[in-house]
C-alpha cells in the first residue's frame, strides 16, 4: 500500500496477506514503490503514486491496483490491461462529503469567516462594529453549478435548503434532476453572467482544462464568487489571481489549486479575498473509513479470484480470470 489506511481495514488484509504499507504523510520514493511494487501481487494506491508502465514492467506478479480514490489519472489503465492486470477504484462514496466542503467554501468566502478568525486572532477585536465584515447573503442568492453530476446535483439538493436560485450548465440536460431541484439550465456563458456563486464540479479532461479563464472571469459579476472543488487546472491560476486582485470578481473559495500543493509564496496567499484547503473535499472520517473499506473489499474480492466490484477495465478480466485460475494464493493453496 503507498499510504496508511485505518487499522480496521488493515486487519482483513492482513488475515490473509503479507502486507507492506508505507508509512509516511509523504508518498513513497520512486525507487521504493519500484522495489516493493516487484514482489508485490496486489497495490493499494492512494492519489499521489504514479503507477506507469515502468511500474507495470518491473512487477511481474502483479494482477490488481486497488485505488484508493474515485478518480485515476495516475494509473495507466491501457498498460494495466495490456499486462493483464485489473484496477478498481472507490466510486461514488465521497459525493455528499464533498458537496458540504463546496458548501462551507461559499460561506466561508461570502460571510469572511476565515479573514474574520485571522481577525481575532491577530487581536484586532476591540468592539463590535457595525460594519465590520459586511459579506454576502448565500440564501436567497444564485448559485451556477458547472458540470451536473453526481456532486453538482448533492449541491443543487443543499442550495434548495438556503432558498437559492439554481442554474446549471453541463454537457447534456438532465430533466429529472431540473425538476426536482427546480434547476434551471443555462449555456455557460448565462451562467456566469448570472450566478453570485459560480460552483466548478466537472471532470479534469482536456476540454476542462483552463475552463475558466480571463474571458470567462470577465462576464462574471464583480459581487460574484468562485468556487472550486474540482482539480486545479479547470480555472487559469493567474487569470484568478489577477481578477481576485483587481476586484473583478469578490472571492474565491479553492480546495483545489494549481499547481498543487500550493507553494507558500504563491501570490494567491497574499489575497484576501480568497480562502483556500488543502484539497479536503472528501475528508470526513466517515467517507476516508469508507473509501479504505471499499478499497480493500475490492482487494480482497480480488485476491479471492472474484471479479472485483468496481472493476476499471473490464476488458481484461477474460484473460485476468485465467491467470486467476493458477494462482496458488487465489485458490487457497
Ligand atoms: P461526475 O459525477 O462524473 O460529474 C461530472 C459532471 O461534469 C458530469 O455531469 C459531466 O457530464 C460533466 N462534464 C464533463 N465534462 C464536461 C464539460 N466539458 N462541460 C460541461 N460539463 C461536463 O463527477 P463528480 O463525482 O460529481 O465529481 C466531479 C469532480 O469533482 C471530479 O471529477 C473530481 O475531479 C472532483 N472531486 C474533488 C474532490 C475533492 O476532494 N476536492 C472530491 C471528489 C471529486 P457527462 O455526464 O456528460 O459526462
Amino acid at each position: 500500500m503507498t499510504g496508511k489506511l485505518p487499522k480496521e481495514a488493515l486487519k482483513s488484509l492482513e488475515a490473509i496477506a503479507d502486507v507492506t504499507a508505507w508509512d509516511n504523510d509523504l508518498p513513497p520514493p520512486r525507487d521504493v514503490l519500484l522495489r516493493e511494487a516487484s514482489r508485490s501481487d496486489v497495490l493499494i494506491t492512494m492519489l499521489t503514486a504514479r503507477i506507469d508502465s515502468e511500474v507495470f514492467a518491473i512487477a511481474p506478479r502483479l494482477r490488481v491496483v486497488g485505488q484508493h480514490r474515485g478518480r485515476l489519472r495516475h494509473i495507466d489503465l491501457a498498460e494495466a490491461t495490456r499486462r493483464g492486470v485489473v484496477v478498481t477504484n472507490t466510486p461514488g462514496i465521497l459525493t455528499e462529503t464533498t458537496a458540504d466542503l463546496a458548501f462551507a467554501l461559499m460561506l466561508a468566502t461570502a460571510r469572511n469567516i476565515a479573514s474574520g478568525d485571522r481577525y481575532v486572532r491577530e487581536g484586532n477585536w476591540r468592539i463590535w462594529d457595525f460594519n465590520l465584515f459586511l459579506g454576502r447573503d448565500v440564501h436567497g442568492a444564485t448559485l451556477g453549478i458547472v458540470g451536473l453530476g453526481r456532486i453538482g446535483i448533492a449541491m443543487a439538493h443543499r442550495a434548495r435548503g438556503f432558498g437559492m436560485r439554481c442554474l446549471y450548465y453541463s454537457r447534456k440536460r438532465n430533466p429529472e434532476a431540473e425538476r426536482r431541484y427546480r434547476l434551471e439550465y443555462a449555456t455557460l456563458d448565462n451562467l456566469l453572467i448570472t450566478a453570485d456563486f459560480v460552483s466548478l464540479h466537472v471532470p479534469l479532461t482536456g476540454e476542462t482544462h483552463s475552463l475558466v479563464g480571463k474571458r470567462e472571469l470577465a462576464l462574471m459579476k464583480p459581487t460574484a464568487f468562485l468556487i472550486n472543488t474540482s482539480r486545479g487546472s479547470v480555472v487559469d491560476t493567474e487569470a484568478l489571481y489577477e481578477a481576485l486582485r483587481e476586484g473583478r470578481i469578490a472571492g474565491a473559495g479553492l480546495d483545489v489549486t494549481d499547481p498543487e500543493p500550493l507553494p507558500i509564496d504563491s501570490p494567491l496567499l497574499e489575497l484576501d479575498n480568497l480562502v483556500v484547503t488543502p484539497h479536503i473535499g472528501s475528508a470526513s472520517s466517515a467517507t476516508r473509513h469508507r473509501m479504505a473499506d471499499m478499497a480493500v473489499m475490492n482487494a480482497l474480492t480480488a485476491m479471492r479470484g472474484k471479479t472485483p466490484p468496481n472493476c476499471l477495465n473490464r476488458d481484461v478480466l477474460p484473460d485476468w480470470r485465467k491467470f486467476m485460475r493458477k494462482a496458488p494464493w487465489a485458490t487457497g493453496e
